[in-house]
């Protein structure tokens, strides 16, 4: 069990967590919140000036801790295919241009084609994109999502598989995400996290709760404490592995969205000190 937060120092929020806020809004309602870290999804970063967006977030002092998210590598069509690279080749610019260290990878799925197929498909889509992150300076996290998602977001459906591609992909470039909202039922999940702690490959740690019953498989996640997730427990799994950097807080909900946005960014510090 780790032990208990007792400051902010360590959190980090999803834009897309506060998604009725454009950057703006984000940046300056986190820095007077007195939070520091900022995953920047990309959908914020549409139409925007890069050169701006990183002064704006210089000028409040964000550390930006990824930006979300790459990924979507496999389909049946060849096009489909090289249109993701290109997108996932613009991912890294602007993760470069705001200054994110790290790009969260939603891997894909095709349902039209096998679980492995799309697997394959992954692996040569992360190969290829390697060269310019790396040129870049910037990393890739894969991050494996729910089954729930198999069929059309993700091929990768648990932390053993993500970390079976990090490892043969074998890049200082290349690491995983953990997200309690996908990874909480596995059993083999100490093990793995202690696998990816062990090989430096843990890049990004994900926090939210499973809300039971849940109503939606997109947009019903729990803030901390909603829910079933023994949040503690896993955080101090990937502590002891040797992570420490920050714990985002990811939270989609139709429910969250639709209530005050500064009155539920107080919710998110007080749930983020007592109940992850
Ligand atoms: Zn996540």
């Amino acid at each position: 069990m780790a032990t208990k937060l007792t400051n902010l120092s360590k959190l980090c929020v999803h834009t897309l967590t506060n998604k009725p806020w454009d950057l703006r809004q984000c940046v300056e309602n986190y820095s007077s919140a007195g939070i520091q870290g900022i995953t920047i999804w990309r959908n914020v970063l549409e139409n925007q000036n890069l050169n701006e967006v990183k002064k704006l977030l210089d000028n409040h002092n964000m550390d930006v801790v990824s930006l979300a998210r790459g990924g979507f590598f496999p389909s049946t069509e060849k096009g489909e295919r090289e249109k993701s690279i290109n997108d996932n080749t613009f991912a890294i610019e602007q993760a470069a241009a705001v200054g994110a260290p790290v790009i969260v990878l939603v891997c894909g799925a095709d349902g039209k084609q096998s679980l492995e197929k799309s697997r394959d498909q992954i692996k040569e889509g992360i190969i290829k994109i390697l060269p310019k992150a790396k040129a870049a300076g910037v990393k890739l996290a894969i991050e494996p999502l729910h089954p729930m998602y198999a069929g059309d977001r993700s091929a990768i459906n648990t932390l053993a598989q993500a970390n079976e591609m990090a490892e043969e992909i074998n890049s200082d470039f290349v690491g995983v995400a953990v997200d309690v909202y996908h990874l909480w039922w596995d059993i083999n999940l100490e093990k793995e996290i202690k696998r990816c702690g062990s090989n430096n490959n843990l890049f990004a740690f994900h926090v939210c709760d499973w809300n039971v019953p849940t109503t939606d498989f997109l947009n019903d996640r729990g803030l901390m404490g909603d829910g079933c997730i023994n949040i503690k427990k896993i955080r101090g799994w990937v502590e002891n592995s040797g992570f420490n950097g920050y714990n985002e807080v990811e939270i989609f909900s139709d429910k969250y969205w639709g209530t005050d946005q500064i009155e539920y960014l107080e919710k998110i510090k007080r749930a983020y000190l007592n109940k992850t």
